[in-house]
């Protein structure tokens, strides 16, 4: 709401409004029914607010979702409602999200009751239903979050999630707070609900141990930018753009637990004045003098493999 806005920036005494972080630009991401898409990066860069706008959090301020082939604002309220049920999201911390005075049914038939997906007198049925995909006994339906353990709160998000029937989900570093035997659980539930459901995946994460596991394409991105997407073996094994080669090196490896080296010099820039360009020019080995005044566009370089960088154009 931007005369709240204003009005507390004025409370606030401040004298200029808040600067506007283009936190995604320019983003073009597609999820195709049934995949697991990986989005990985180092923190701020956009990740989150990308899936908070796929999953209706927030709206873009430019530009526009396409559902199933149709631009949101096309939709009637109808079938847009029914594109916010598709895509939900799973958090990080879903005790955040898990109001501590309701009781687990309540939690997770809410959004369906209100939505209509079932009968005042199948509610029961279809919680205890929710819960035992997310591998919860439903007999624990009348306890409230405090009585469960991380996992089983991640279990909870999920069951509540699945509740309003979606065709996707938004999962923003959704295991990195637990346990990794919890962790790898988890995973493992994301994934037979992903044979059974045919649930379609945006899994952002900065593990990138886990996105090489159960993504089928992997999509990265630096200071609100797309540089550079691909299949999954094809990004492991022949990662184009120069930060995703940083990124990938900075991975530790199984075989040693040490990371290769080093290899992305300097902190990541402030999103609020992002270098110009190439925005990731301050900190790359193959900088020129292109890459200050010229972004570079996403091409393909590959079959499915496309990168956003100058040296593709002289090779
Ligand atoms: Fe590096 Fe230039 Fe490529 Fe950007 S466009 S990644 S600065 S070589
Ligand atoms: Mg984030």
């Amino acid at each position: 709401k931007p005369d709240l806005v204003e009005r507390l920036v004025q409370r606030a005494g401040l004298a200029k409004p808040f600067p506007v972080v283009h936190a995604v630009d320019g983003v073009d991401i597609e999820l195709r029914s049934g995949e697991v898409v990986g989005l990985v990066g180092e923190s701020g860069c956009g990740k989150s607010t990308l899936g908070r706008m796929l999953a209706s959090i927030i709206p873009p301020t430019s530009g526009d979702l396409r559902y199933r082939g149709q631009a949101f604002s096309a939709l009637t309220d109808k079938q847009r409602r029914r594109a916010r049920l598709d895509t939900q999201m799973i958090f990080q911390n879903p005790y955040a999200s898990l109001n501590p005075r309701a009781r687990v049914n309540e939690i997770v038939g809410e959004a369906a009751k209100v939505h209509g997906l079932c009968s005042h007198a199948e509610l029961d049925d279809y919680v205890s239903d929710q819960l035992d995909r997310a591998g919860l006994d439903p007999a624990y339906r009348f306890r409230y979050p405090h009585q469960f353990s991380g996992g089983q709160r991640a279990r909870i998000g999920i069951a509540r999630a699945l509740a309003v029937q979606p065709r996707t989900l938004v999962c923003d570093e959704a295991v990195a707070a637990l346990d990794v035997s919890i962790q790898a659980q988890i995973i493992n539930l994301f994934m037979q609900l992903r044979e059974t459901l045919g649930l379609t995946y945006l899994f952002i994460s900065h593990d990138l141990g886990v996105v090489e596991h159960l993504s089928d394409r992997v999509v990265v991105m630096y200071l609100g930018r797309v540089v550079e997407q691909a299949d999954v073996e094809e990004l492991f094994s022949r990662p184009n753009h120069p930060y995703s080669q940083a990124l990938l090196a900075e991975m530790p490896r199984i075989s040693t637990g040490k990371k290769r080296f080093s290899a992305i010099r300097g902190e990541i820039p402030s999103p609020l004045d992002p270098p110009s360009g190439c925005h990731f020019h301050p900190r790359c080995p193959y900088a020129h003098e292109r890459c200050q005044r010229e972004a570079p566009a996403l091409k393909p370089i590959a079959s499915g493999h496309l990168s956003a960088c100058h040296l593709n154009d002289t090779a």
